[in-house]
């Protein structure tokens, strides 16, 4: 099974006309950067293995993707988290509600006193009909799709010489935004990301663990934002990048991009930007509903 070649949209966000790579429209329940991420294991065949194990948030965007994969490939997924929130196991929602739909397991290890890193390890013990994947994709595993997805991007940007682009998305641990450094510089094609997860001091470690030693343009805002964290500012550019494009974003990590890029912007005037959508809709199920019981439903 092979997945590649999502549309480029055209878009206008407030004075920034854009192009947007529709990652999101990959696959129905595999896609996004999770999904070019784990694609390497999508196209390649395992013939012993019949269990897929991993571990993470409760809540991730991996733990959906995974299960999706799992159920593409005919797998089981076991996915490993600290634990699960009373309130999540009363109403499943978002990832989690999808992952349950898609036959996935999910088991809290906290009681055991272990991260579920090592509990993986020392408890449960993979054999040789397991494939055990890190923590978010955070591998050199994911070079082949993002690579992919680099090619797609420059296929399309030589049918648009008049432009100057440049490639823009979000990181968490930066392995999409590295990557796609590393395939689009060459072409002098410059990546721009944000941290969202830790400041960029983090990133650039993150960075360095994925032993490269070349990264993309950090953008950052000028205040401290803490993943997670519901910020009014966040909820308002979510809903205005809707208005405006027609288009979900995700609410955990475009917000602060977005934020990052309208900066940006206004020395940059000459640039055209490409947004690669990152897709994780569904974790809005679950993040959308908390910023309308802070913020109110705008
Ligand atoms: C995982 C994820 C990211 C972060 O990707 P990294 O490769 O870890 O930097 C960004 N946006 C969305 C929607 C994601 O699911």
């Amino acid at each position: 099974m092979k997945l590649a070649d999502t549309p480029i949209t055209q878009h206008q966000f407030y004075d920034i006309p854009f192009f947007l790579k529709r990652d999101d429209q990959l696959h129905s329940h595999f896609s996004g950067n999770k999904a070019r991420k784990f694609m390497a294991v999508l196209e390649q065949d395992y013939p012993e293995v019949t269990t897929l194990i991993s571990y993470g948030s409760a809540q991730a965007n991996t733990l959906y993707s995974l299960s999706a994969l799992a159920a593409i490939k005919g797998w089981q997924l076991e996915f490993y988290v600290d634990r699960i929130p009373a309130w999540l196991i009363d109403k499943p929602l978002g990832n989690f509600r999808g992952a349950l739909e898609l036959g996935a397991r999910v088991i809290p290890v906290a009681d055991t006193g272990l991260h579920p890193r090592d509990y993986i390890e020392q408890q449960r013990q993979p054999d040789s009909n397991c494939l055990v994947l890190p923590e978010g994709g955070r591998s050199s595993l994911s070079k082949q799709g993002i690579s992919q997805l680099a090619s797609e991007i420059l296929s399309w940007s030589r049918f648009e010489p008049e432009h100057n682009f440049v490639v823009a998305l979000p990181a968490g641990t930066g392995t999409t935004a590295l990557y796609l450094h590393k395939y689009l510089k060459p072409h002098g094609i410059e990546v721009l990301t944000c941290p969202c997860v830790g400041g960029s001091e983090y990133l650039i470690e993150q960075f360095k663990e994925l032993g490269e030693s070349d990264f993309p343009t950090v953008l950052e805002l000028e205040t401290k934002h803490h993943f997670g964290k519901l910020y009014p500012q966040d909820y308002q550019i979510w809903h205005q990048l809707l208005q405006q494009t027609d288009i979900e974003f995700d609410l955990l990590y475009d917000p602060m991009m977005w934020q990052c890029l309208q900066s940006w912007y206004k020395q940059n005037s000459d640039k055209s930007i490409i947004y690669v959508h990152q897709g994780g809709i569904l974790g809005n199920e679950s993040m959308l509903p908390r910023y309308e019981r802070k913020y109110g439903v705008i």
